[in-house]
């Protein structure tokens, strides 16, 4: 299986020039190779609407042919970029299709600021005391603060603003299964952010909030500034920093608690919410994402994954509506104590949706061998916002 370890790296100001105009060249060559083959699929959609003789069966350009193309006809910008880079730019755009075809959006053209990562996926890089050599850009320097496990099978390099890191994706063994003793079941609610079964709450970081004012606060003086001046850009930058601020605070606190699981449960069960249909609900939206619960799941699987641990997931109906009796207990948002008028149970009613969350049978595993075709599920929401291939 694999696990991916990332890096900060260091460029030097004329290596930041040239991984900068590696991601524009890396950009452009996706956005080309995508206007092909969309073009082509628009053919092909004629073609078959009117079924005209001369114009014979649909054709479909694939990734051989773009790269095949790529090697006749390279610019000169191309030709300062490592070659396998280009191939895998490619292979992007390939991927894109392929999900399209699995039920995720239509391949979107990528602008500046969403393109930010290029791969070297298969060689083309060393590790080298403290540096990093990257072929066509040079030695980089990077700080290992933790030890990578397995084979390194490949290497992307991501470009945050103004920061650079590397992530290495390393083949890692499969883990032996072990046998579940211990369980939970994690309710996930907008006041409290989690509990779990045994009636233990966890809250969302203060932190959070102080950053998530500071955001509103950036976002009123954005506001104030004069369309396409100096100090618009600068303050969009200063926000953009604030979001990164926010997104590495949410990420180390579910890094956190999804610590916290795996090591104390063998299984953990969560509602099997749909992400996608939720955060469409604007509503809703904020405080899912406030939540951060999406993530938290996501790494409790990944984290399970690597310990042999397993995550499972539940019907979420009626969890908040019924008793662990299974007598029906409706109560709407404001009601925060269950009472069962059939077994008497009182207990607070987070506890009591944790309670059932975990005895209930579950829909979907994640176990060692199924994380990747939840993981497609799970990613649906956030795929249509990144680069593919990422
Ligand atoms: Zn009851």
């Amino acid at each position: 299986m694999r696990k991916t370890f990332q890096f900060r790296i260091y460029p030097g100001r004329k290596q930041e020039v040239v991984l900068t105009r590696t991601l524009i060249t890396c950009r452009h060559l996706y956005n080309n190779s995508l206007a092909e083959r969309k073009k082509q699929a628009e053919l092909n959609r004629l073609k078959k609407t009117f079924d005209v003789f001369p114009w014979g069966k649909p054709e479909w350009i694939n990734k051989y042919d773009q790269m095949l193309d790529l090697t006749a006809t390279k610019t000169s910008y191309q030709k300062e970029v490592f070659s396998q880079v280009l191939q895998d730019v490619i292979k992007r755009v390939d991927r894109s299709f392929k999900n399209f075809f699995n039920g995720f959006g239509y391949p979107r053209f990528q602008g500046r600021d969403r393109y930010n990562s290029f791969t070297y996926p298969q060689s083309g890089f060393e590790l080298e005391d403290g540096k990093l050599i990257l072929s066509k850009i040079g030695s980089v320097r990077i700080i290992l603060h933790r030890e990578i496990e397995g084979k390194i099978k490949t290497c992307t390099i991501k470009k945050d603003i103004d920061q650079w890191y590397v992530s290495f994706s390393c083949e890692i063994e499969e883990p032996v299964p072990v046998e579940v003793k211990t369980r939970t079941g994690i309710d996930v609610g907008l006041i409290d952010l989690i509990t779990l079964s045994n009636g233990e709450k966890i809250e969302p970081s203060k932190f959070l909030r102080v950053s998530e004012d500071k955001l509103r606060h950036e976002q009123k003086r954005l506001s104030r500034k004069k369309l396409r001046s100096k100090n618009r850009n600068k303050q969009r930058i200063i926000i953009s920093k604030v979001h990164r601020k926010i997104r590495n605070q949410r990420n180390d606190f579910a890094h956190q608690i999804s610590r916290m699981l795996v090591d104390n449960y063998d299984l953990i069960k969560f509602e099997d919410l749909q992400i996608q249909n939720m955060v469409r609900n604007h509503h809703l939206a904020k405080s899912i994402s406030d939540a951060g619960w999406y993530q938290l799941m996501n790494f409790t699987e990944y984290k399970a994954a690597y310990a042999g641990k397993f995550v499972e997931f539940v019907n979420p109906a009626g969890t908040s509506q019924t008793c662990i009796c299974g007598y029906p207990v409706p109560k709407d948002l404001s009601v925060r104590v269950h009472r069962c008028p059939s077994c008497g149970l009182v207990m607070g009613r987070d506890q009591v949706s944790a309670k059932i969350i975990e005895i209930r049978p579950s829909i979907c595993t994640v176990g060692t061998t199924g994380i990747n075709a939840r993981r497609g599920l799970l990613n649906r929401g956030s795929m249509q916002r990144k680069a593919p291939g990422l």
